[in-house]
């Protein structure tokens, strides 16, 4: 475990909380989420807002809590359902735990999610942050929450150095998160905190002059706030290629649902793909587990990133050479069908492209619009 090299700072955490929830009830921002005081919609915003901007989450939560406006919604939906409202998202993982957080909310806390620390992490895909922030805003607990733009705050607020997301180093942080957290209002300040690292604290160009707490910035005042936070260096990032096969028959599609045991993106749709040394070790991967015979240029290319991994995902044309099994997690699909299936971001990209070009290239469209009279 990493030491800390640092002492607690002294501050003067009235003023600070002061001058923070006055520029906060000033400057917030009108969010869906803030204007609701129901801890399911409260929850749900905190899921999808992990590692994910605010102006991506705010149409995917509208939209979800139209169509699954409570837990009881929420826990008895088809997860094809609840995967097909994150699609695109990102971070599948967060929908499969929200739904699992709703079934369990229904089957042990009788519908009403737990109030304290202890009780709400039990619930699948709640970490510490998230207990804080879920806690203090919809039930004004007073909980504090560290994530990484209160990290950015206080590393330059306080100048707090070395990596503080780990060890020692990160339980001070969280220290410092419990001291300053005023008893009145808890949830508008972790939110005020949150809202200065997101639109005032900027990773790159903090901005200082418009800061409610200039006059309480140590690295502001020094003028080594642009070297703060110290970061752990970066993951270094990991080529992935991969392939992903095409085949029709009759018009349709075929399609399969990815497994428990997959790395990424469990219960996901795709054209069935595999990852390879190389793209072309891939493809014979695929084609050995389907009895296919596919093209050896791909018909398309999409890249994607997902945490440190750089996806190459190609797109083969391939002929089956014996019939394909079909079962409840693979089966051939029409164009209608296909779209209302939910696709990772990569894997919705050659969707997107094969119900535009590749149907007009292969004049495959009469087909499918003849097996979608039928
Ligand atoms: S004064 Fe500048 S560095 Fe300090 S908290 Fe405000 S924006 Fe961040």
């Amino acid at each position: 475990m990493a030491k800390s090299n640092q002492k607690t700072p002294a501050f003067h955490a009235e003023a600070i909380q002061k001058a923070l929830l006055e520029w906060y009830d000033r400057y917030k921002r009108d969010l869906p989420w803030r204007r609701t005081k129901d801890p399911y919609a409260i929850f749900v915003s905190e899921m999808m807002l992990q590692q994910t901007q605010v102006k991506t989450v705010i149409p995917y939560y509208e939209r979800f809590l139209k169509e699954l406006p409570n837990w009881s919604a929420l826990a008895k939906a088809k997860e094809e359902k609840v995967l097909k409202l994150w699609e695109g998202l990102g971070y599948y993982r967060r929908a499969r735990n929200l739904q699992a957080a709703a079934q369990k909310v229904i089957a042990d806390f009788h519908g009403h999610l737990p109030q304290t620390r202890e009780g709400i992490v039990e619930l699948p895909g709640v970490g510490q942050y998230s207990a804080g922030a879920v806690l203090s805003i919809a039930f004004q607990k007073p909980e504090p929450l560290v994530d990484g733009n209160v990290i950015r705050v206080f590393s330059r607020l306080f100048v707090l150095r070395g990596n503080l997301k780990v060890g020692e180093n990160h339980k001070k942080v969280w220290d410092i998160a419990r001291q300053l957290l005023p008893p009145k209002r808890p949830g508008d300040f972790n939110q005020a905190l949150m809202e200065l690292g997101a639109t005032v604290c900027l990773p790159e160009q903090p901005q200082c002059l418009l800061c409610p707490l200039y006059a309480h910035c140590e690295g502001a005042q020094r003028g080594i706030q642009y070297e703060l936070p110290e970061m752990a260096k970066a993951a270094k990032t990991v080529e992935v290629p991969m392939a992903a096969l095409l085949v029709d028959q009759k018009g349709k599609l075929f399609v399969r649902k990815r497994s428990e045991e997959e790395k990424w993106l469990k219960g996901m749709w795709e054209f069935p793909s595999a990852e390879g040394r190389t793209h072309e070790e891939a493809r014979s991967i695929l084609e050995k587990e389907f009895g296919v015979q596919s093209e050896p240029k791909p018909r398309k290319d999409v890249k994607h990133q997902i945490t440190h991994h750089k996806i190459h995902l190609s797109l083969y044309a391939a002929k089956a050479k014996k019939e394909i099994r079909i079962n409840s997690t693979a089966k051939w699909v029409t164009s209608a069908e296909l779209e209302k299936l939910p696709f990772s971001s990569a894997q919705g990209k050659l969707r997107q492209w094969v119900l535009t070009s590749y149907f007009q290239e292969t004049e495959l469209l009469p087909k499918i619009k003849k097996a979608r009279k039928r």
